[in-house]
Parts: C-alpha cells; sequence; structure tokens
C-alpha cells in the first residue's frame, strides 16, 4: 500500500468520530504501555546495534519517558478533554462561553535518530490523547530503531489509525506532498524549514522542534564542583548527540581553570570510555567526521582521542575557544566541550543574544541578580539555573524551541493542546435579550449602547 492510500484510510477512520471517545484513547494508551513493556527487549536490542546505547540509557532516556507520558495521560485525559468554561462578557448576556477541545484530525510525526523512541513516540502519544490517527516517520538514520518501531506499531494496531513508515529522504519528500491536519517535526533547522515550506503549500500548521547551540554560563558565584559534575553528566549522555546538551561553556575568566579542573575529574571519574557500557558511540561515519573535523589539535584541554571503526570519540575539552573558531559555528551534536573565557557577564549575555536564539540555556550562580539578569536578557526555549537538560524530564513545563531553534511545545498538557483545535462556542439563551443590538438605533438606544462599549 501507498502512503498515499493509508492516509486515505486514516482519514475514513477519523471521520467515523471512534478517535474521539474517552475510553477508546485509553484502551490505545492501555495497548500502547503493554507493548513497550512487553517488547523492551526488542527495543533495546536496536538502540545497541545502532548507536551501542546501553539497556539502562534506553529505559531511563526513552522508555520511561514515553511510559510516564502515557501515565500523565491516562491519569489526566478527561479532565483534559472536557470543555472548559470561560467568562461570558456582558454584550454576550444571557449565555454561556466554552472552549472545546477536538482533535486536529491527521497528523504526520516525523522524528530524529538521537533519542528514536522517545522523539517519534512521545509525539504519537500527545496526538492520540488529543484524539487524532497518526503516521509517523521515524529517522532513517537510526535503521534498526525504524524498523523495531515499525514491527511494535504495524503488527498490533489497525493502519487505519497508527502508522508507521518507514523511509528516507526522498519517501518523507513524497509524503510531505500530501495533506495532513498537523505536522510535528524533529530535527535540525535546515530540515524544519524544507518541512514548513512543504506544510504552507497546504495550510498545514507545524510544530517544529529543532535544533542550535545551547550554551552554559559559569559565573564566579556558582557552585563549581556542583556545575562541573552536572555540566558533564548533560553534555556527555549519549555521547553528546542530544538536543539540549550543553554545546559550550562561558565561563567566567577568575574561576575557568578551577572549573576545567573539576570538568576533567568529573569525565575521568564516569569513565567513559571505549569500552564503557554508558557512554554511547557516534550514530554514524559521516557524523564522526564531521565531529573530529571540528577538533583544533592545538585548543585540547582534556581528550582528543577517537576510533573511527567504532565510532568512539573521547570526551574532549577545548580551552579558550572564541567565537571565530570552526567550533562555534555549527551545533556540535557530538562529545566536543569548547570552553570561552569571559571577563564580564553582561558582554557574555550580549554575546548570546546576538545570535541565533539557542533551544536551550544554562547558568550556574548563586547570584540572584546574575539569574534575573539571564532570565531578563537572552530569549531561549527553555532551560534551567544550576542544572542542565532536566527541565524537559517535568512534564508540567513546556518543551519546545524558539526562532530557529523551533516552534511550538509539547509534554503533558502543552502536547494535548498541540494536537487539539480550541473550537469556541457561545451559547445564548432564548430569552432575557435587550433589543439593544437591533435597529432602528433610537437615540435612546445609542446612549446606552455607548454607555456600555
Ligand atoms: P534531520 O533534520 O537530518 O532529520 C530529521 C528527520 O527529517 C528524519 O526523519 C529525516 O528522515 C528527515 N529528513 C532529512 N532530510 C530531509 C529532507 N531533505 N526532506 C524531508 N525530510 C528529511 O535531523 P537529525 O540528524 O535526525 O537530528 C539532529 C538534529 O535534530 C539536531 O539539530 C538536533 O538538535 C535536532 N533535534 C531537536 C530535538 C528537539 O526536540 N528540539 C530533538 C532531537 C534532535
Amino acid at each position: 500500500m501507498t502512503i498515499a492510500e493509508i492516509l486515505q484510510l486514516q482519514k475514513k477512520f477519523f471521520q467515523t468520530q471512534h478517535t474521539k471517545d474517552v475510553d477508546f484513547r485509553i484502551e490505545q494508551f492501555e495497548k500502547f504501555k503493554d507493548l513497550l513493556v512487553q517488547h523492551q527487549d526488542l527495543l533495546y536490542e536496536a538502540t545497541a546495534l545502532d548507536f551501542g546505547k546501553s539497556q539502562f540509557e534506553t529505559f531511563t532516556t526513552e522508555i520511561s519517558f514515553i511510559l510516564n507520558d502515557i501515565d500523565y495521560y491516562l491519569k489526566n485525559l478527561s479532565s483534559l478533554s472536557k470543555p472548559k468554561k470561560v467568562k461570558t462578557n456582558l454584550a454576550n448576556q444571557i449565555g454561556s462561553s466554552k472552549i472545546h477541545y477536538e482533535p486536529l484530525g491527521n497528523i504526520l510525526v516525523i522524528g530524529a535518530w538521537n533519542y528514536p523512541y522517545q522523539l517519534s513516540f512521545s509525539p504519537t502519544v500527545a496526538a492520540i490523547a488529543a484524539g487524532n490517527c497518526c503516521i509517523i516517520k521515524p529517522s532513517e538514520i537510526a535503521e534498526n530503531t525504524m524498523k523495531a518501531m515499525a514491527k511494535l506499531i504495524n503488527e498490533n494496531f489497525p493502519k487505519e489509525y497508527l502508522y508507521v513508515f518507514e523511509g528516507g529522504i526522498s519517501e518523507t519528500t513524497e509524503i510531505l506532498k500530501e495533506r495532513f491536519d498537523k505536522i510535528f517535526f524533529t530535527g535540525s533547522t535546515k530540515v524544519g524549514k524544507i518541512v514548513y515550506q512543504a506544510a504552507a503549500e497546504h495550510l498545514t500548521p507545524v510544530t517544529l522542534e529543532l535544533g542550535g547551540k545551547s550554551p552554559v554560563i559559569v559565573t564566579e558565584n556558582a557552585d563549581i564542583e556542583v556545575a562541573a559534575k552536572r555540566i558533564i553528566w548533560g553534555k556527555f549522555l549519549n555521547a553528546g548527540q542530544t538536543c539540549v546538551a550543553p554545546d559550550y561553556i562561558l565561563a567566567d575568566e577568575k574561576i575557568k581553570n578551577r572549573l576545567l579542573e573539576k570538568l576533567k575529574f568529573y569525565i575521568q571519574k564516569f569513565n567513559y570510555q571505549n569500552e564503557s557500557e554508558h557512554y554511547t558511540k557516534i550514530i554514524n561515519e559521516k557524523n564522526f567526521d564531521r565531529i573530529i573535523n571540528l577538533i583544533d589539535p592545538k585548543k585540547i584541554y582534556f581528550g582528543g582521542n577517537s576510533e573511527r571503526e567504532n565510532r568512539f570519540i573521547e570526551p574532549t575539552i577545548l580551552n579558550d575557544i572564541n567565537w571565530n573558531d570552526n567550533i562555534m559555528q555549527e551545533e556540535i551534536f557530538g562529545p566536543l566541550l569548547p570552553v570561552i573565557p569571559f571577563k564580564d557577564y553582561n558582554e557574555a549575555l550580549h554575546e548570546i543574544m546576538i545570535r541565533e536564539k539557542p533551544l536551550s540555556a544554562y547558568l550556574f550562580t548563586n547570584n540572584p541578580e546574575e539569574k534575573d539578569r539571564f532570565l531578563n536578557t537572552i530569549s531561549f526555549g527553555g532551560g534551567c539555573i544550576n542544572d542542565v537538560i532536566m527541565h524537559l524530564s517535568n512534564e508540567n513545563l513546556p518543551f519546545g524551541g524558539v526562532g530557529s531553534s523551533g516552534m511550538g511545545n509539547y509534554h503533558g498538557k502543552f502536547g494535548f493542546e498541540t494536537f487539539s483545535h480550541q473550537k469556541a462556542v457561545l451559547e445564548k439563551k432564548t430569552w432575557g435579550e435587550p433589543d439593544l443590538k437591533y435597529p432602528p438605533y433610537t437615540d435612546s438606544k445609542k446612549k446606552w449602547i455607548k454607555r456600555l462599549l
């Protein structure tokens, strides 16, 4: 069957109204959850094959995320999907006003490879919660996980409801010609633009979850030990192939050397070796070569070793980097951590402000004034004070970018809203209406209308 035919089946199925039934959605969640638990081995095997990712990390950063999302919606679905009463203004008395959440309809989710299950299934779960049908196109770069997802979904759900479509650039180009009610894309800013253009052809709304260079600032008022420990964990998780990973550090000159020592200490302590089961490999040779080319050997403070045949790059810290260095011209998306020193905190904020708005930004300080300036000066999708990455694990916060790092957001209730149309409905009584709005407009009516408006 072609993808166009599957989409037609999904359109017909959506029109039956089945997916709008809250009990139907709950049944799908129960099933989805069982499948994820029962088929964990299939999922673990695929991440191990694709990038040597351990079961533990696949569970903590992917499977548990999706299970938590499902549990959130199982708990909150009936309240989320109820119409919400809002105030009714004087001109509309006697009446009541409500927002009805209706599913958008037929959704296309396009995923990235770096957290393949989470990035394809978390939006899918939110689309199910809102009552939609969904075609999922995972990244072909992580081929084994794409196949595992196709097996899990296509063998267990009817294709008129959920379907995983396997394909690369040419197949995705073809799907993008179809008319969907929403496209949810996770990936690079470059491909985000292609998706946005294709969507414009049908006036299809999009959510774009993109990337960029996410900074970490460490000021003289930071707890250096805590900063180093948390930055190293967040940076080298998944070997730096994380959209919200700290891309580079801006360190106050006064504490830079102390910070560098601690960063090195934690890399060694966390034992990120080639054979270590908690250190992920680079996804493919193309990315391996791209990352290696960003290393300026003269600036290596720690690390720098690599083995192409194992797609292993040692966690590497680069010191005394400046804004013109190659490594500062693109998102690193790998285990290299450049450190740029600064003298003046305002200058550091300014340098971030004049560049593209990052997906995330992080500040380590215990100074409230520095925190306020950080939050008020620079724009970024989301972030943390005194931590990295963890903001995205709180389902009560929206997750998404701004400017070139994306548009729209999801997680928790925000995901439900992303895949819903908010239908505004005013309901009037058929009695008790003053005659004021109807002509002829006498002087006394005009006087009253002016007063009321
Ligand atoms: P990518 O943009 O290369 O690919 C993403 C998806 O788009 C894949 O499914 C791929 O098949 C498809 N695609 C690629 N080229 C295409 C084309 N020309 N036409 C149509 N479809 C095409 O991104 P990637 O390499 O998979 O992921 C890395 C990027 O994604 C990084 O920039 C990272 O920051 C970003 N990312 C963002 C988030 C987020 O939540 N904001 C999460 C993960 C990754």
